[in-house]
């Protein structure tokens, strides 16, 4: 039977993000097919009491941990000799992590060192018959792969929002710390600090359950003959203010600040959905000012409900590509819409 060990690090505060209780549910679901329900946590941070206790109830067979100062901080020298460590004293053939961006700096590294394979991106990773299917999707979400490997360990590693976080009680665990020496890492490379937007002001909330996506139409001369790219920037902000939604932008109003038209100042290609950008996974979207082509519709592959608002009733939203098309201005419409959320207090919509 084939040793399954899902790696998890702990945050600043010693909790555990989302992505990771996601993994625990892709573990659950994967040592259910394959080993009898038996898989070995390994646990990376600074202190990992809080995250062992609020992991013990999804019944690993054993909980491994190296903590301390030397692994507080995300570094790819000191992960990835933690996480070879956890490799080598859990034996595993298959281990499973979230997509987090630490874990995507340190594992390959590891998975080399070990004379293994890693795969990312995964969406989902099945026992079937014995066999390990993970499931990714390739050209930009247009064609699902499955692959099978038989060399070990096997690093597999889950994108966010692809399973349910698992949840359970906390309960008191038994933690079997892995020694290992960190002094030569932690000598190569110091954290001097982290440089990261002012909270409140990061507009791409992986977590949101909306979508809000801006297009180039915001921009673009309106009925009075203007422009009016100042006012569709407060409408956007206060939305997202209001709502904590997540902000997407179709790829010609992110492209506009290298043409020297008017430009919303906090988009950037980051927030670029689409083909050649990316493709979150929220519950809900509303797309404004944004004209709907197949290039940037193609990056809502995931996202359930979609409305969008447009001025032509003929845009490509209209065309069996959105649930609800709102034919209206959406400079009026969103004033609306965000003097009825401030008005209810809404948090979320
Ligand atoms: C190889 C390739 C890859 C591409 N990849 C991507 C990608 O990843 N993502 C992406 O987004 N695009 C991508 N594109 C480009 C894509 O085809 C479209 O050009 C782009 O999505 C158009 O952006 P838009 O809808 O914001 O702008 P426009 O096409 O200019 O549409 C603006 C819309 O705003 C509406 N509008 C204007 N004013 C208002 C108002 N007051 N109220 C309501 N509606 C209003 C207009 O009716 C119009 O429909 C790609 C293209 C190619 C060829």
């Amino acid at each position: 039977m084939e040793t399954i060990l899902l790696l998890a690090h702990t945050e600043a505060d010693g909790s555990l993000a989302r992505a990771a209780t996601e993994a625990v549910s892709a573990t659950r679901d994967l040592a259910a097919g394959l080993a009898g329900g038996s898989f070995v946590i390994g646990l990376v941070g600074e202190h990992v009491g809080r995250a062992a206790e609020s992991l013990a109830g999804a019944a690993p067979q054993r909980l491994l941990a190296v903590s301390g100062p030397a692994v507080g901080q995300a570094r790819y020298a000191s992960d990835a000799a933690a996480v070879e460590a956890l490799c080598r004293a859990a034996g595993a053939a298959l281990v499973v992590a979230p997509a987090t961006s630490r874990w995507s700096r340190a594992l390959p590294g590891v998975a080399c060192r070990l004379g293994g394979r890693i795969d990312t991106h995964l969406t989902s990773v099945v026992a079937d018959g014995g066999a390990v299917r993970a499931h990714r999707w390739f050209y930009r979400q247009r064609m699902e792969g499955v692959v099978e490997r038989t060399a070990r360990p096997w690093f597999l590693v889950i994108d966010g929002g692809c399973y349910p976080a698992w949840t359970g009680p906390p309960s008191r665990a038994a933690v079997e710390t892995v020694a290992v020496d960190l002094s030569a890492s932690c000598s190569r490379t110091t954290v001097s600090g982290v440089v990261a937007p002012a909270a409140g002001q990061e507009t791409i909330r992986p977590d949101a359950e909306l979508l809000l996506v801006a297009g180039a139409g915001w921009t673009k001369r309106q009925a009075d003959g203007a422009v009016h790219a100042d006012e569709a920037g407060r409408l956007i902000l206060d939305f997202l203010r209001l709502t904590r939604a997540s902000l997407g932008g179709s790829k010609s109003l992110v492209d506009l600040s290298g043409e020297g038209h008017a430009v919303l100042p906090f988009m950037t290609h980051l927030n670029q959905i689409g083909q050649t950008g990316s493709t979150p996974r929220h519950a809900k979207g509303l797309s404004t000012c944004c004209h709907g082509e197949e290039p940037h519709v193609v990056g809502w592959r995931f996202v359930t409900e979609r409305r969008a608002i447009n001025l032509d009733p003929n845009c490509g939203w209209a065309r069996g590509k959105a649930d609800v098309v709102y034919v209206a201005d959406a400079f009026p419409l969103m004033t609306k819409v965000n003097a009825l959320l401030a008005e209810k207090g809404r948090v979320r919509p």
